[in-house]
């Protein structure tokens, strides 16, 4: 194996970068509204960041509208958005960020893997708290 990897050559042409992504942090800027993966990103398994980035959209509707009717300030209207989005999606990130290191941890998955041979993981709840 040594050999080999000394004896090979770097074919630059194929060097790509992949950028890693943050699942613990939400940006909540001052200026301006964060909407979908720019406010937060949902770890995969939950299948939620699409219905999160419309849902986001939902939220926003109503603080926008009034923003457009000049009936409050922008930086009103940006804490209102921060404040439903926090509100809305608090319980499903704080799961699935509790859940996610669950999967990449070979500790862990043995856990789960023995409580999901023995219908112990509470599917329902877990679906629950996730939407
Ligand atoms: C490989 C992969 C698989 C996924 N699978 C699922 C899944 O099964 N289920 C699920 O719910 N979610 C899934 N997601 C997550 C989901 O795709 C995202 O959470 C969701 O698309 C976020 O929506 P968004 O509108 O915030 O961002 P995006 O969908 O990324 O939309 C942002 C758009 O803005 C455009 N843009 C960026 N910069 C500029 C600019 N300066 N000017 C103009 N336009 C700009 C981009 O081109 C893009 O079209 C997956 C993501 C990936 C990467």
């Amino acid at each position: 194996m040594v050999s080999k990897l000394k004896n090979s050559r770097i074919d630059i042409n194929s060097l790509i970068g992949v950028s890693s992504i943050d699942f613990n942090h939400t940006h909540q800027a001052l200026d301006k509204i964060n909407l979908g993966d720019q406010f937060t990103v949902i770890p995969p398994f939950t299948g939620n960041g699409m219905t999160m980035a419309f849902e986001a959209g939902m939220l926003a509707v109503e603080p926008v509208v009034a923003y457009a009717s000049e009936k409050q300030s922008w930086s009103k209207t940006v804490n209102s958005v921060n404040h439903l989005m926090r509100r809305n999606f608090r319980l499903r990130l704080l799961t699935s960020r509790l859940i996610h290191p669950w999967f990449y941890t070979p500790f862990l998955q043995h856990i789960l893997s023995n409580l999901n041979r023995n219908h112990l993981l509470p599917f329902q709840i877990l679906y629950k708290l996730l939407h």
